[in-house]
């Protein structure tokens, strides 16, 4: 699809359903008509990074902050196991409190006791840390450039730059691991023109996941009076998204659930293959509010979504559809 192309069903959400139905068309060929569950711990609500739009911000302090241990994490994990699940995503502010070998200690641990493939998402570290995570069992890693507007990523990102996140894309895909990548829809200074970027900055990364969502305003943050983005002009990137950059795995993600009741289905059918119910226990998952009210997916509402959209769950790790694998 050319740019102009691009641009112009962003900017007319009455043809939506051409792209939905294109997009529907290319998953169905590419993925088939599976559902892969990766099950999300998230494992600790600390930051030292500041992002605008982000409840888990340094300088938040109306949230109560937690920190699992390393062994309640591997124990969770082992529970996700037990329920048949081929992949945990372990995520979390980036809290350098975990220690490289703390990392690797939960990674190592998780790997001896089930056969599922874990996934990283803990924001940015040392190249040699992510090699050593890798070391240690790692399979896949988050991370989302959230946006290609250089200037705006600085003004989002206080103190981090684009350069240095597309820097790390490249790095992870050196040691191998099975690259995710993604970017926030509707920030409050956004352009169909920055969101059209990401789209062809995607195709260029050539990520083996993307995760996208809208943005959903977080009460303690500076951008807590803008509107939540929208959820058509959300279905829409993704649709792109997925015809666009075809074999990848797409999240029907929490953040679309949170603004739309409606919304992993609605995502589903849009050209998402993949649903992440959560498993961060009870006691800590409402202090992960990274947006409020978000909604915590249980694996029943995982399934459910599944099997209204008349599609089923994968019996697969789902790893990468790139690369051989
Ligand atoms: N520290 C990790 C994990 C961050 S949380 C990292 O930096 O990768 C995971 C994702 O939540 C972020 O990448 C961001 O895209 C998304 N997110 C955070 N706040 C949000 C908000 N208010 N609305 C929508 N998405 C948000």
């Amino acid at each position: 699809m050319e740019k102009g192309e691009i641009l112009f069903y962003l900017n007319n959400p009455e043809k939506f359903e051409i792209v939905r139905q294109l997009a529907d068309k290319i998953r169905m060929e590419y993925c088939g008509d599976s559902v892969h569950l990766r099950g999300i711990i998230e494992f600790s609500n600390y930051c030292h990074n500041n992002c605008c739009y982000c409840g888990l911000k340094r300088d938040n302090k109306n949230i109560i902050r937690y920190r699992m241990s390393v062994e309640e994490v591997i124990n969770r994990a082992v529970e996700i196991a037990s329920l048949g699940i081929k992949t945990v995503v372990l995520q979390s502010g980036d809290d350098l409190n975990y220690s490289c070998c703390d990392i690797c200690d939960i990674v190592n641990k998780i790997k001896e006791k089930t056969d599922m493939a874990i996934t990283l998402s803990i924001g940015e570290r040392e190249n040699s840390e992510y090699k050593a995570f890798k070391d240690a069992g790692a399979d896949r890693y988050l991370l989302r450039f959230e946006t290609s507007n250089e200037h705006y990523y600085k003004v989002l990102h206080p103190g981090q730059t684009l350069k240095r996140r597309l820097e790390i894309l490249d790095i992870l895909r050196k040691f191998d691991y099975q690259v995710g990548t993604g970017f926030i829809i509707g920030l409050p200074e956004e352009t169909d023109n920055d969101l059209c970027n990401n789209i062809i900055l995607l195709e260029d990364i050539s990520p083996d996941m993307i995760g996208l969502g809208p943005f959903v305003s977080q009460s303690d943050t500076p951008y807590n009076n803008y509107p939540n983005g929208d959820i058509t002009k959300t279905l829409t990137v993704l649709a792109l998204v997925r015809i666009t950059t075809k074999n990848t795995h797409i999240p029907a993600t929490t953040a679309i659930g949170t603004i739309d009741k409606d919304g992993l289905f609605k995502a589903l059918n849009s050209g998402a293959n993949v649903i992440m119910p959560d498993f961060t226990p009870m006691i800590y998952k409402e202090n992960y509010n990274i947006y409020d009210n978000k909604v915590s997916i249980s694996i029943d509402m995982a399934k459910d979504v599944v099997k209204n959209a008349g599609r089923y769950i994968s019996s697969s790790r789902g790893d990468t559809l790139k690369r051989g694998y």
